[in-house]
């Protein structure tokens, strides 16, 4: 597995594959790898080359976030990489992104102000920043995601599209641990006594999507079952629960086959995100493993 650090050495790389007619694919992840982000090898895997990113990038990250603290388990990472037979994983420094006198930022205007917008302005322009500059230094064929961060998806196809870019983007459904939390890095920020109260997320994902399945489609009939869940819960403060549209993140009224229930929870000062599809057809995504 080749360990590359520097935007020139990678270009080297990505042009020998060239040379070769190899198909690439790309995984960009911010490191501290769980099974969710391993699961993202799989369609990797299609192309003949997969490269994964760990970079924490700071333009998505806010003044008082957890940039500093984010975890960074490097050698365990790299690990965890060469045992899936990763060809390469690109590790770039913050000052190889954004070298001194770097200015140029992508907005994908609206759908980045809805959800997590609200209350982490500046994210998603950061995220699809970064995105954009990695998919012009590795130039994948594909490039794979998870569902977890469903609104970071809707965004970047949206880039895509804009911006005719010769990409072909992979969701991948989101990965849970048995009692439904949904993977992430930042798990590892809830101390032993948030970890059960932190399962009200998936509680009240299933709690809407099993209504829904009985028939429930007003949105706000569910939405409000949603927050009274959450409420209930003592360590929990709600930042936003939403039925959307996946298309464009507009606010449903009604159930439909594009209905996605996203939600943001604090649970003491972690937050965490998750979602899922409403509508019959989609609903399988949802569900934690056996
Ligand atoms: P991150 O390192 O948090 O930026 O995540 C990198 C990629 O892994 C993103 O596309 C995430 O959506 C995806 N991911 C994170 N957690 C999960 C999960 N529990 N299941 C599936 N994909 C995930």
């Amino acid at each position: 597995m080749q360990i590359v650090k520097t935007v020139a050495a990678f270009k080297r790389l990505r042009s020998a594959w060239d040379d070769q007619r190899l198909t690439v694919s790309l995984v960009p992840t911010m490191g501290a790898l769980h099974a969710g982000h391993l699961s993202l090898l799989s369609p990797a895997r299609e192309a003949d080359r997969v490269v994964v990113s760990i970079f924490v990038n700071p333009t998505q990250f806010g003044p008082h976030e957890d940039l500093q603290r984010y975890p960074r388990p490097l050698e365990q990472d790299l690990c965890l990489l060469k045992a899936r037979g990763v060809d390469a994983v690109f590790l770039p420094s913050a000052s190889e992104i954004y070298p001194e006198g770097y200015r140029t930022i992508v907005t994908v205007e609206e759908l980045s102000s809805r959800l997590c917008g609200v209350s982490r302005p500046g994210h998603f322009r950061g995220v699809a920043t970064v995105v954009l500059k990695l998919f012009n230094i590795v130039r994948p064929h594909r490039a794979v995601f998870g569902q977890k961060d469903a609104q970071q998806t809707v965004i970047l196809r949206r880039m895509v599209r804009d911006l005719e870019l010769d990409v072909e983007l992979i969701v991948q459904p989101i990965v849970r641990e048995a009692d439904g939390l949904a993977l992430s890095s930042r798990n590892q920020y809830l101390n032993p006594e948030e970890r059960k109260p932190a399962t009200v997320l998936f509680r009240s994902l299933e709690f809407a999507r099993l209504e829904s399945l009985q028939g429930e489609s007003r949105t706000g009939v569910l939405l409000r079952g949603v927050r009274e869940l959450i409420e209930s819960e003592r360590l929990a403060r709600l930042d936003y629960a939403e039925i959307v549209s996946t298309d464009d993140l507009s606010p449903l009224d009604e159930v439909t086959a594009q209905a996605l229930l996203a939600l943001a929870v604090f649970i003491g000062r972690t937050r965490l995100i998750d979602n899922t599809f409403l509508h019959k057809s989609l609903i399988d995504s949802s569900l934690p493993p056996g």
